[in-house]
């Protein structure tokens, strides 16, 4: 095995019926990564991984529809799994909200890693990437490599972001898409799902998973639109559904 993705919840803002914010199980061969830990997603992971299994966390921001629940894994590690030294790779700003959820320092659990714009790490067999999009605040998207096979995961960005340049080539591409074409607003810092569809284009990429999905709208709906913009393979985002990179 080389890279797998599972969708562990695909909502922007705010969970839609049934369903579950940003978050994604990616797995290697030798290593289990949750990456994003929105609202909702522990439960899912759960489905899908024993947490004693878990080798690290990767968090893009610290907005509460990608980062909830790291407060309340932390409650799981230190009260039920008693494991410390969990590794979190992410912007500063993720360490310091979840100082001040808990209440107390995190570093008895989480082992902190502060990654910032270009930085590149090697964790297991995989080579990761960080790079900063444009959001109200800091977020990093990240890109997975191992074996010559690579995942992409933009995390939240608005329109001024070079995807395609950090994406160049990526077999997978998990893109922001929270809006349809014709909800598309200067003023949000999101981009629409013929926006990322046009960038992953651009990129070259070989498939594409349009997610954070504004609640009310038709994943299909966004899928279609990202389709037509990107001429490729795109999936419709589901919860519990395995991708092969
Ligand atoms: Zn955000």
């Amino acid at each position: 095995m080389t890279l797998r993705v599972t969708v562990l919840g695909f909502s922007g803002s705010y969970a839609a019926p049934g369903g579950a914010c940003s978050g994604y199980l990616v797995e290697s061969g030798e290593a289990r990564f949750w990456v994003d830990c929105g609202a909702g997603t522990l439960a899912n992971l759960q489905v899908h991984l024993d947490l004693n299994d878990l080798d690290a966390i990767f968090v893009s921001h610290h907005h509460p529809d990608h980062f909830a629940e790291l407060p309340i894994v932390y409650n799981t590690f230190k009260w039920y799994l008693h494991r410390s030294n969990v590794p979190v790779y992410a912007p500063a700003s993720v360490r310091d909200m979840a100082d001040m959820i808990t209440g107390n320092p995190t570093a008895d659990v989480f082992e902190w890693h502060v990654m910032g714009d270009g930085d590149r790490i090697v964790v297991a067999d995989t080579e990761i990437w960080f790079a900063r999009t444009e959001h109200t605040i800091e977020n990093l998207a990240t890109r997975y490599s191992v074996a010559g096979q690579t995942l992409v995961y933009t995390g939240d960005t608005g329109p001024g972001w070079d995807m395609a340049a950090f994406a160049g080539g990526a077999d997978f591409l998990i893109g922001e898409a929270t809006m349809l074409a014709r909800q598309e607003d200067p003023d949000i810092p999101h981009i629409s799902s013929r926006q990322l569809g046009e960038r992953a284009a651009q990129a070259g990429v070989g498939r594409l998973l349009p997610t954070h999905i504004m609640p009310g709208n038709d994943p299909a709906e966004h899928v279609l639109e990202a389709a037509e913009a990107f001429g490729g393979t795109t999936e419709l985002p589901m919860i519990g559904k395995r991708f092969e990179v």
